[in-house]
């Protein structure tokens, strides 16, 4: 078959990253700045990453706006105002546009484009990748800013392609408005984005039915309006916000408190979780030290948390099936606005599809163990094949021809270098990878700081004519044990989750995420750049290994 132009063409670049996320415009701005030629390509017909996708109703960030954008520039954050403590995705995705307006970054985009491989040429030190539509680049470095959170879970039912109304997942929401006036809808999952989803959809609906699998801790977000004053002082107290949350633990100001729920007594305790109640957020989870560690400290926040339920939800059925077991805290803290309520509306029902589970999609509705639904709409809330998901939506090929999937053993055997490289794939970097704090905290705050440690690194890479650096073997082992070791002495590894890849049939069990912290990590990686980049290795232009 004759090839096609684009086929025959090779594009040349210093640099490509993968995404236009939060991740991908910041790494492509760096680089850009110093001086690399380089490209982002993007699957989406924009920017925003997954806040380009998840268009659903009631979507909205789930840290305070004025810590969840960048804080590289400080003119950028002077010039941008955030309406609310927690912004909806809307403005969000505005947000993002205005940094890829404001830094011209729109020129070095190539959207709607798809990678499909990436491979290392070890005789030139150098990634060959190709687009889906058969495009051929050329890089000496290659990062990836494709998200923790972004490969849509659509679970496999039986009779999907049956149904005869519509169907959506909230991670693929269409741009157009979807009214759900007078329909009968379905939506299973009762994760962030269900809990998010459940009260808009319910105010639309003629009935909403819930088909629930876990049930989940929420606590209020107390969301409002910010005051220009408020901005303005946040806008005044730059150089603290940044210093402050680059150090903390998750990315935000406050620091979670030093004393254990087992110190205070029942009645101090109750006041002090009345309170974080009453602020909302996320006050609860930093209200004590060791809800995370210990299992009778976070027995008393989840009894807390259930008895709130109880108070809010009238019919005492409903409440019952509303009500976790799991360890609090231990699958995505939520935060909510009028999820509880929602279930008073006599709109809205409540199927639990652990008790009674899915048996298949019908062309009319949902068919769990004992009835039948019939349904207008279904809205998949079921989140994602969370981190190495769309890592391994690629073929990424490193040195001998070995498979990311491969050498991963399909994410049973994941492991990292401070969750940025991975032995046996030089130059490749990976921008909020498996076994670094990334999702357990306020993403932002994370990405800079990978995105700034992996620009020094390729400066120094330069500065020294090195060709290619590779995580070191023995370095990944000790640094993948020491994250397990770590997270075991929590209760993460205690609950399925997404976070341990128990919400994907079939997906291997593990906790890639690095609990330490993210100041503590930074400090870890900055010592790592330190002492030369210790644990990995160079290749010299010459291509030798030192
Ligand atoms: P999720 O937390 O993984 O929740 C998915 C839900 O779908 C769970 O309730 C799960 O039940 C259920 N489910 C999955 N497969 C199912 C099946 N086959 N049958 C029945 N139920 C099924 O996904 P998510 O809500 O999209 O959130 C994912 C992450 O994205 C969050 O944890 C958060 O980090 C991020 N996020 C953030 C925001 C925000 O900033 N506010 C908003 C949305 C998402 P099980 O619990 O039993 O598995």
């Amino acid at each position: 078959m004759p090839s096609t132009k684009k086929e025959n063409q090779v594009t040349n670049l210093d640099a490509v990253v993968i995404g236009a996320g939060f991740s991908g415009l910041y790494m492509l701005y760096r680089l850009r700045e110093a001086g690399l030629s380089t490209r982002a390509y993007e699957a989406a017909g924009g920017v925003g990453g997954v806040w380009y996708w998840n268009r659903y109703p009631g979507a909205r960030c789930d840290s305070e706006s004025i810590y969840y954008n960048y804080t590289f520039s400080e003119e950028l954050y002077k010039e941008w105002s955030w309406t609310s403590r927690y912004p909806e995705q809307p403005e969000i995705l505005r947000y993002l546009n205005f940094v890829a307006d404001k830094f011209d970054l729109r020129k070095d985009i190539q959207f709607q484009t798809r990678i499909q491989s990436a491979h290392y040429d070890e005789s030139s030190n150098r990634w060959n990748i190709r687009t889906e539509d058969g495009e051929s680049i050329s890089a000496t470095y290659f990062i990836t800013g494709v998200g923790c959170i972004s490969t849509a879970n659509i679970p496999n039912m039986k009779g999907l392609d049956n149904f005869k109304g519509d169907w959506y997942h909230t991670g693929h929401w269409p741009h157009e408005k979807v009214d759900f006036t007078g329909k009968r809808v379905g939506i299973i999952g009762t994760g962030s984005s269900g809990v998010q989803a459940i009260p808009v959809i319910a105010k639309e609906a003629a009935h909403l039915t819930v088909f629930q699998r876990t049930p989940q801790y929420t606590v209020p977000a107390r969301n409002h309006p910010h005051t220009k004053e408020y901005i303005q002082q946040a806008k005044e107290n730059f150089h603290e916000i940044k210093k402050t949350i680059r150090a903390s633990l998750g990315g935000l100001p406050t620091p979670p408190s030093d004393r254990s729920a087992l110190e205070d007594s029942p009645e101090v305790r109750q006041q002090v979780f009345e309170e974080a109640w009453k602020e909302g957020g996320p006050a609860i989870l930093f209200s004590y030290a060791d809800l995370l560690t210990n299992e009778d400290a976070n027995e008393t926040v989840s009894v807390f948390i259930r008895s709130k339920i109880r108070e809010i939800v009238e019919d005492p059925e409903t409440a019952e099936k509303l009500s976790p077991t799991y360890y609090y805290g231990t699958k995505r803290a939520i935060i909510d606005t009028d999820y509880f309520e929602t279930y008073n509306r006599p709109n809205v029902s409540l199927v639990d599809v652990k008790k009674a589970p899915i048996q298949e999609i019908t062309a009319q509705g949902i068919r769990t163990a004992d009835a039948e639904y019939e349904l207008d709409v279904i809205v998949f809330a079921t989140g994602y094949d969370g981190m190495t998901g769309s890592l391994f939506k690629m073929d990424i090929r490193g040195k001998d021809d070995v498979s990311l999937k491969d050498k991963w053993e399909n994410g049973s055997a994941t492991s990292t270098y401070l969750g940025i490289a991975t032995a046996g794939f030089p130059n490749m970097f990976m921008i909020t990878g498996p076994e670094s704090p990334s999702v357990l905290g306020n993403m932002p705050v994370a990405i800079e700081q990978h995105v700034e440690w992996v620009m020094d690194c390729i400066q120094y890479l330069r500065k020294h004519d090195i060709a290619a650096i590779e995580a070191n073997a023995d370095a990944e082992q000790a640094w993948s044990k020491h994250c397990r070791e770590l997270a075991d002495t929590t209760l993460y590894t205690k609950t399925e989750s997404w976070y341990t890849g128990a919400n994907i049939a079939g997906k291997a069990r593990g906790f890639q995420i690095y609990v330490g912290g993210y100041g503590p990590y930074r400090d870890h990686c900055t010592e790592i750049a330190a002492k030369g980049y210790e644990g990995f290795s160079f290749i010299t232009t010459a291509n030798t290994v030192v």
